[in-house]
């Protein structure tokens, strides 16, 4: 029985766009089930070079991702200089040594001069920097980064919480393998109290991170 043609919403422009080789991606999975013991070309796995292809154009698409782009005219004026934070960004990023998934949820907080951004482009910010090949602690540095260059603002910290599976499916199996980076820029570095109220509002009702 042959399944749904794609699990994905991808459009044939989109995976043009994407920047990946699409053609070279399927014959080096394929070339890679071989080199596992599999048989490409059985029923189930005959059609998985095109749909990792295609998981891997949605997975990674960070680094076609913008930063001006996703703030566009986002980028408010304002005289409000308190802490702003957003917390339990949900984020899926893969890990650059297995290929493998990590995923958690950032925490990002800023104080602002004189420049705020939507809230609803911190989400995308986390996105564009965890769709990528990644370890941890620079994706963690590079939000930081990211949002100190758009806002030059008073301060900027980022706290990244994961399960990376590379850990807890392989080796040691510790099933509950939890990393956290942060990254703290301006305020945040220089002011114990402000990095304080910063991660006490974050651990304030938090949850275990679970899959
Ligand atoms: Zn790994």
């Amino acid at each position: 029985m042959e399944y749904l043609d794609y699990d994905d919403n991808m459009t044939a422009e989109t995976l043009k766009s994407s920047g990946i080789d699409v053609d070279v991606a399927q014959g080096a999975v394929q070339e890679l089930l071989k080199a596992l013991g599999e048989n490409p070309d059985r029923e189930g796995l005959r059609r998985t070079p095109e749909r990792v292809t295609r998981m891997y154009a949605e997975l990674l698409s960070g680094y076609k991702a913008d930063p001006d782009v996703i703030v566009n005219d986002a980028l408010f004026q304002v005289k409000y200089d308190e802490m702003v934070i957003v917390r339990d960004i949900e984020f899926y990023s893969m890990c650059e040594h297995h290929m493998l998934p990590f995923m958690g949820r950032a925490h990002v907080a800023y104080i602002p001069n004189g420049k705020v951004l939507g809230l609803s482009k911190i989400p995308r910010i986390v996105d564009m920097f965890s769709r990528r090949l990644q370890v941890q602690e620079r994706m963690t540095r590079q939000i930081a980064d990211a949002i100190h260059d758009l806002l030059e603002p008073r301060g900027v910290a980022v706290v990244v919480e994961a399960l990376h599976l590379c850990m807890m499916m392989r080796g040691v199996r510790k099933h509950n393998a939890r990393m956290t980076t942060s990254a703290m820029h301006g305020a945040f570095r220089s002011n114990p109290a402000t990095r304080q109220e910063f991660l006490d509002n974050i651990s304030r009702g938090a949850s275990p991170l679970q899959i």
